[in-house]
């Protein structure tokens, strides 16, 4: 038996090909949940599969006490990626930063509060986040959540978390000029909040004041990031350089992993003994991770979900009884009027072999592979239609 964290699944899976899932019964659905944005290549992409079942024959696990070949490039296109990915490095070696791998984007997280700790040193510690975040569920990740209504039953949390309205450059400039902050921690669209965009200038204006006063501008890309908006990370729509970016999510599109980057002045606050993780990191996440980077390089999957991305949007955009579409690329939110549960529109769409998430009460959240095909954009949209 399982705990009761989730509700009864409506639906058994057993096998995946690309954006198509097939149950127990045989029947096939066109998946537009993406493993909650985990599965950005599809399902069983072949690159994946091949990487992970060569891994699991040569080497799957040594712990971090040893070195791995695989890890070592991966967190050395990640750096590439997110420190070069505007306009060259931060300073230090190609990307100018460096990269602790984790297990998940909780994880990923955890390494960036304590990162931002230790850099700061002793007296400086709070994080400031925004109201409707998500960072994921362990303590001073949930803190960090700005969900309030998930925060009692769990009392005490960590201290040193506060949160400012999303969007709010003064109620930002006011959190920061305590003397005790350490960092400010941002997602460029609030995923889990419901899909809301970062409004124009808050990341840059974000940029400014973390720089004023001397405190991390941390970027939690574990769901916009690898392609999922139409460019690699969120941040760069925004143009800005955040001090520390985490990921996950699609990284292994199914294997588990996250991983923390901070430029390199920040991420030498670290030394040995500070963080640590059995698995993190080891070479059967990483191979999925290398194959993942290689095949989104090579392919333009960030550039494929733009065009998809544009192509879903017009769609949605036309459909009655849609209020409103939000979000970028791939990682899109449709709002539907007050008197439409969005959990009702979901489990009519599931039975019409459409799957989607009902992420807010009145909204959708579509979060389909990045390789989904101009064929199934439409098909989905047609569902959609005949659902609404
Ligand atoms: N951060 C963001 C922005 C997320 O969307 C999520 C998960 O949805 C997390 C962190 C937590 O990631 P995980 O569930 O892998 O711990």
């Amino acid at each position: 038996m399982l705990m009761n964290t989730y509700p009864p699944p409506a639906v058994t899976f057993v096998r995946g090909e690309g954006s198509r899932l097939w149950d127990t019964e045989g029947h096939s659905y066109l998946d537009f949940v993406g493993g909650v944005a985990v599965c950005s290549l599809g399902h069983a992409h072949p690159a994946v599969a091949e990487a992970v079942s060569r891994q699991a024959r040569t080497l799957l696990h040594v712990s971090n006490l040893y070195g791995t070949t695989v890890g070592a490039e991966v967190a050395a296109t990640l750096d590439r990626l997110i420190g070069g990915g505007i306009g060259g490095g931060i300073g230090g070696g190609i990307g100018g930063g460096r990269v602790f791998f984790a297990n998940s984007g909780a994880e990923a997280n955890e390494c960036a509060i304590k990162l931002a700790r230790k850099w700061a040193g002793a007296g400086r510690y709070a994080v400031i986040s925004a109201e409707r975040s998500f960072h994921g569920r362990t303590l001073a990740t949930l803190h960090a959540t700005g969900q309030f209504q998930r925060h009692p039953p769990f009392q005490p949390l960590p201290e040193g978390f506060r949160h400012v309205p999303y969007g709010s450059l003064d109620a930002l400039a006011a959190a920061v000029a305590a003397p005790d902050v350490a960092a400010v921690l941002l997602e460029t669209i609030q995923g889990e909040g419901g899909v809301w965009p970062a409004p124009p200038g808050y990341l840059e204006g974000a940029r400014r004041l973390c720089d004023e006063v001397g405190v991390l501008l941390m970027v939690d890309e574990v769901q916009t990031g690898l392609g999922r908006t139409g460019r690699w990370f969120g941040f760069e729509h925004h143009g800005v350089r955040p001090d520390v970016v985490t990921v996950a999510k699609a990284l292994g599109n199914g294997v588990p992993i996250g991983a923390c980057w901070a430029r390199a002045e920040v991420a030498d606050a670290f030394v040995p003994g500070d963080h640590a993780t059995t698995l993190g990191g080891q070479p059967l996440a990483t191979s999925a991770a290398r194959a993942v980077l290689r095949t989104m390089e090579e392919e333009d999957v960030p550039g494929r979900a733009a065009g998809a991305g544009e192509r879903l949007v017009a769609g949605l955009s036309k459909l009655a009884g849609v209020v409103e579409v939000r979000g970028r690329g791939l990682l899109l939110g449709v709002e539907l009027p007050p008197d439409r549960p969005a959990a009702d529109v979901a489990a009519a769409a599931l039975s019409c072999g459409l799957l989607v998430n009902p992420v807010q009460p009145t909204t959708l959240r579509l979060l389909p592979s990045l390789l989904v095909t101009d064929d199934e954009v439409d098909e989905a949209v047609s569902i959609l239609e005949d659902v609404l």
